[in-house]
């Protein structure tokens, strides 16, 4: 008798393990079934192949990068807005995207255009390695706070302009971009390692955008993949004006 029960109750514990698994240890949200719906209608029902996108999909709780007034529609198959003008991508278009950068469990990966947090919490799922900068600094303090609520205290985040990617951190496996620019900034080109991906919506003069994938072959980027869509604009900010009293001053002998 007692080994019955020792029997249903390891079945009990391994069933309950597995569940706790697939929620990634986190606790029930009341939104896992809503999520696992949206993996397999939005996702697998599309192209998203890549067993670790899947499962990262599967685990960030969306509704937790949005405002509270879209909670419903969080899992939605479309953008939302988060404030400040900017949006967080369709839910797919986050999966392709992270499916493109070909992201390994240890991979350095940078993220241009932090938003909400949302795209960098899918890639920390991943890899503990994530980097994010984000331009508007009320933006990017938000993100870090909820990203640090949410148990995704490794990714790094910091205010800065995207066109110069983070040299401090590069080179980079992976780099993902999520809003528009209308080339490959060279900064980011060069902080990509050999055989490194490169993700990132690029508008032409006519304001047409495609994904495209890059990959880092001898030296060159290298399209291997895209696709039309829509995505904010990666701000150029203005030049960095000098502060009264900082600048040179005139007539001094020159260092
Ligand atoms: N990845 C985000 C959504 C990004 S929206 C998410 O998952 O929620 C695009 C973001 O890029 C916006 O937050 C915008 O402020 C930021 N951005 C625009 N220009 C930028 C630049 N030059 N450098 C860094 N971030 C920039």
């Amino acid at each position: 008798m007692k080994v019955i029960a020792g029997i249903f109750l390891s079945g009990f514990i391994l069933a309950a393990a597995l569940a706790a698994l697939a929620q990634g240890g986190r606790p029930e949200d009341g939104f896992r079934e809503t999520r696992q719906l949206m993996v397999a209608r939005q996702l697998q029902r599309r192209d998203i192949t890549d067993p670790r996108v899947l499962i990262a999909m599967g685990k960030v709780p969306r509704h937790r990068f949005i405002p509270e007034t879209l909670v419903s529609q969080a899992y939605g198959d479309h953008p939302l807005p988060i404030g400040s003008g900017q949006t967080i991508s369709q839910p797919y278009i986050v999966a392709l995207m992270t499916q493109w950068a070909e992201v390994h469990p240890g991979d350095k990966v940078l993220e241009v255009g932090t938003g909400s947090g949302y795209q960098a919490a899918v890639l920390a799922e991943i890899t503990d390695r994530v980097f994010s900068m984000e331009l508007r600094p009320e933006l990017a303090r938000q993100a870090a706070t909820r990203l640090q609520d949410l148990g995704y205290a490794g990714v790094r985040v910091k205010s800065g302009d995207g066109y110069q990617g983070w040299p401090e951190e590069a080179p980079f496996d992976a780099i993902v971009v999520t809003a528009a620019a209308p080339r490959v900034p060279q900064a980011l080109e060069t902080q990509l390692k050999e055989g490194g991906r490169l993700v990132i919506p690029v508008e032409d003069s006519y304001g047409n955008q495609t994904l495209a994938r890059f990959r880092k072959v001898a030296g060159k980027l290298v399209k291997e993949a895209s696709l039309p869509v829509r995505f904010v604009p990666l701000v150029r900010p203005p030049a960095l004006k000098v502060a009264p009293g900082l600048g040179p001053i005139p007539g001094a002998p020159k260092p």
